[in-house]
């Protein structure tokens, strides 16, 4: 460590030791309220990952609190190149975002002022909760009966010439489900020009196989389709709000000029930039997730119930009522969703937390399950 180095370590207030390649921060005199979940909790309702952010990234965050002072617009450029240049596109077509929330409502204000945007109707929509305040014009398009995206039925909708954006999740929240990759690249190459393909890879890196999955590469050829993926599941970050777009050039421009301003925060850049070459923590904490996966997945086989095949930190599980059954988890302590929608009334996601916590969940099923 050199000597500037120290002296922000020190000035920061913080203590960080390696200790078996873990860094401790002691926090004694820190009050927790309001930042974890009560003791006592198991908090398995937002998809967070309780592994992170990795040591790398707490380190880096220590190290470089003082500097918080600044705006840190030299920070997302170097950000900006890190992620191009292992995704393989230059930092001009990475658009950041405060969470890759704000990257998807820069694209439902910027395309809804074109057109419609179309959204499957069992699917993750936070996002664009403000554009539709502000008029967004959007269509939902029904399910496949196995309550994956109707492909067949979005490419029959984006036919309407008024349509502008398709905005999908894949994997999707709240079923966890892939869609095919060859499915979705010939569903891609098939759309009008006018529409623009919106794939939200939030969970992508938690995928069987995200290489063969992602639509990274058609970005990359030049496709009118927008990327976005996020450092709040993979990475354990969502406190920390980093997520980004990956755009052709033209895209990215549009995204831009529709983002907020100055909304990037500098520890949340810091952790990022430290965690985005730890390829140990992203393989660790990869594993980890399919592994609390599996003890859920085991314990709804237990309960004799399914739950959609899941390649996220989540499961969508078939209860008899899912609003009953989350108030029942809840008086035990254990948080999970209650129905997504009215139209989805018998399913409950639970996400993949601590596994002391996941343990807890899997022991209560089997009473709560027909609540
Ligand atoms: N996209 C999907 C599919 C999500 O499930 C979530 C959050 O749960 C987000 C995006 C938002 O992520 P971020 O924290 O990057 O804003």
């Amino acid at each position: 460590m050199d000597v500037s180095r120290r002296s922000a370590f020190a000035l920061a207030g913080v203590a960080a030791a390696t200790q078996a390649g873990a860094i401790t921060v002691p926090i004694a005199t820190a009050d927790a309220t309001g930042f974890e979940p009560a003791p006592g909790t198991a908090h398995l309702k937002y998809n967070e990952n309780p592994l992170g952010p990795p040591p790398s990234a707490l380190q880096a965050m220590a190290l470089l609190a003082r500097s918080s002072w600044y705006y840190a617009d030299d920070a997302e450029e170097r950000l900006k190149a890190m992620i191009g240049k292992r995704l393989g596109v230059p930092a001009a077509q990475v658009v950041l975002g405060h969470g890759s929330s704000e990257v998807i409502t820069s694209a439902a204000l910027a395309w809804g002022k074109r057109g419609t945007i179309l959204i499957p109707a069992l699917q993750f929509d936070e996002p664009l909760l403000y554009p539709m305040a502000q008029g967004l014009n959007y269509r939902r398009v029904a399910m496949a009966p196995d309550l994956g995206i109707d492909l067949g039925a979005l490419a029959r909708a984006a036919a309407a010439p008024d349509v502008a954006m398709i905005y999908l999740c894949n994997p999707n929240n709240p079923t966890g489900m892939m869609l095919p990759a060859a499915d979705l690249i010939a569903f891609a190459k098939a759309l009008p020009p006018r529409v623009t393909l919106l794939v939200d890879e939030a969970y992508m890196e938690l995928a069987d196989d995200p290489a063969a999955a992602t639509m990274l590469p058609l970005v990359a050829a030049g496709a009118n389709i927008i990327v976005t993926r996020t450092f709040s599941k993979l990475f354990g970050m969502a406190g920390l709000r980093i997520g980004y777009a990956v755009a052709s050039p033209a895209n990215a421009a549009e995204l831009k000029r529709h983002r907020l301003t100055i909304s990037l925060n500098a520890p949340g850049l810091a952790a990022a930039i430290a965690a985005w070459d730890d390829g140990t923590f992203q393989a660790q904490s990869r594993a980890s997730i399919i592994a609390a996966r599996r003890v859920l997945q085991a314990a709804v086989a237990r309960a004799g119930t399914v739950a959609l095949p899941s390649q996220t930190n989540f499961l969508f599980v078939k209860v008899a009522d899912a609003n009953r059954f989350a108030a029942a988890m809840a008086q035990r302590g254990i948080l999970v969703r209650g129905a997504w929608t009215p139209a989805w009334p018998a399913w409950s996601r639970v996400s993949t937390g601590r596994l002391a916590d996941v343990e807890r969940y899997a022991k209560a099923l089997p009473e709560l399950v027909n609540a």
